[in-house]
């Protein structure tokens, strides 16, 4: 018997796990460049952090939240996302008492029990920003401007934005009371009619063409804003404008997650089929007193790190880049040699040149074979005769010129030609 990695998870391999790492690097460069600082917290939390910051009636907490017991009788969730354990991390370690807003960034595992499919997984990455403690509309746009760059970064060109505003705790019940009524008069199945009472913005995002088509005359948030929701949202779109940054209005965007207030946008790309976002946020300004604290307005983004490389492979990114960075390979004949080549290797590392070598005894044929498939640029063959000269063949292995060096300058001489 064999073991497989569970249903809806994956294994990242090289060369695909290089890239993937450069992604998660690229997205999250804008925002430490900005002034953010990293934060890790645990990989699993109280339950009821979760039930109470994701909401109980989203899809993730009724549905797709992986809960355990622990040995102790304690419920423990595993993070379906990580902006209720950012929250609870600035509040426990009273970080909001200092400057403000925090500006904080992470990345990391995320877990939900979802149908899987292509891009959409029961394990999976993603990197986030928060900005908490400041009701700022220069906040959001800067957030939204930053995630666009970390996109831009990658080379990417078809990702588009989409920004709402769902109001706020004076302009959303209002709303909220006018698109249930509106959704009392359809013809909806029992599970959609439940969801009316429960969470009626989410029925908005009902994505079957029979409940798009009764979902046309829907009153509409940005119909219903008061007059400060409408100013802040004026200002993020002004911003954002101004910053050079393409959006479009999208009145029907909200999203799975209950704390969302004012500003909501996500990101998109038409390339992935029917899981097209690769990342998307909003404002919270009330999550912080549901989980027990002062009041912290506060925005945030989460982007989808293999939803990202799936774009990028989409527009065709990735290849080309499939070797990773090795530049020597070392083809050691004979044990002296082996000994030889051990340290020789381990010297070109200190050096700053990436550096491999056969192992596992292989004959001269074998070993360049496997210089050949490790995308070294150069091979380093040491025979026993090289080594009584206290020389070295250096083949460049796309040219298959080949030169002989002295050990004591392979190196300088390999430093030289690496750089
Ligand atoms: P959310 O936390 O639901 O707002 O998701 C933010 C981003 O994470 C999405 O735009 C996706 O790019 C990514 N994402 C969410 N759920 C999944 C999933 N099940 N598998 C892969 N990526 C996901």
């Amino acid at each position: 018997m064999s073991f497989q990695a569970p249903k809806g998870t994956f294994d990242w391999l090289p060369p695909s796990s290089e890239q993937v790492l450069a992604v998660r690097e690229a997205l999250v460069a804008p925002v430490r460049r900005a002034g953010y600082g990293y934060i890790e917290t645990p990989v699993f939390e109280d339950t009821q952090l979760f039930a109470r910051g994701v909401g109980e009636s989203t899809d993730i907490v009724s549905k797709e939240m992986y809960t355990f017991p622990d040995k102790a009788g304690r419920s423990l969730t595993l993070r379906p996302e990580s902006t209720a354990s950012v929250l609870r991390a600035v509040l426990q370690h009273g970080l909001h008492n200092g400057q403000l807003p925090v500006k904080l960034w992470y990345s990391g595992s995320q877990f939900r029990y979802e149908r899987a499919q292509k891009g959409r997984y029961r394990h999976f990455w993603q990197v986030g920003a928060e900005a908490l403690g400041a009701e700022d509309p220069a906040l959001d746009a800067e957030l939204i401007v930053l995630g666009v760059q970390g996109f831009a970064a990658l080379g990417l060109t078809g990702v588009r934005l989409l920004l709402n505003s769902l109001g706020d705790r004076a302009c959303r019940p209002a709303y909220r009371a006018a698109l249930q009524e509106f959704l009392r008069g359809l013809d909806l199945d029992a599970d959609t009619r439940a969801r009316i009472d429960i969470n009626p913005l989410r029925v908005l995002d009902d994505k079957r063409p029979e409940v798009q088509a009764q979902l046309a005359g829907a009153p509409l948030v940005v119909d219903h804003l008061c007059a400060a929701c409408k100013a802040y949202h004026e200002e993020v779109r002004s911003l954002l404008t101004e910053a050079g940054v393409a959006f479009e209005d999208d009145p029907r965007l909200v999203r799975g997650l209950d704390y969302y207030t004012r500003t909501t946008f996500e990101f998109v790309h038409d390339g992935l089929g029917s899981q097209s976002a690769v990342g998307g946020g909003g404002r919270y300004d009330g999550l912080s007193e549901m989980l027990g604290g002062p009041p912290l307005p506060s925005v945030g983004w989460a982007l989808g790190v293999d939803r990202t490389y799936l774009a990028m492979e989409a527009e065709g990114l990735l290849a080309g880049d499939a070797t990773g960075r090795l530049q020597v390979y070392g083809v050691p004949l004979g044990d002296d040699a082996r000994r030889r080549m051990f340290l020789l290797v381990d010297e070109l590392r200190r050096a700053g040149v990436s550096a491999d070598m056969a192992f596992g005894g292989k004959g001269l044929k074998g070993a360049m074979k496997g210089a050949g498939r490790s995308g070294a640029r150069f091979a380093l063959i040491l025979g026993e005769r090289d080594l009584a000269a206290q020389a070295v063949q250096l083949k460049d292995l796309t040219t298959a010129e080949q030169t002989e060096v002295p050990l004591a300058q392979v190196v300088d001489v390999l430093k030289g030609k690496v750089q």
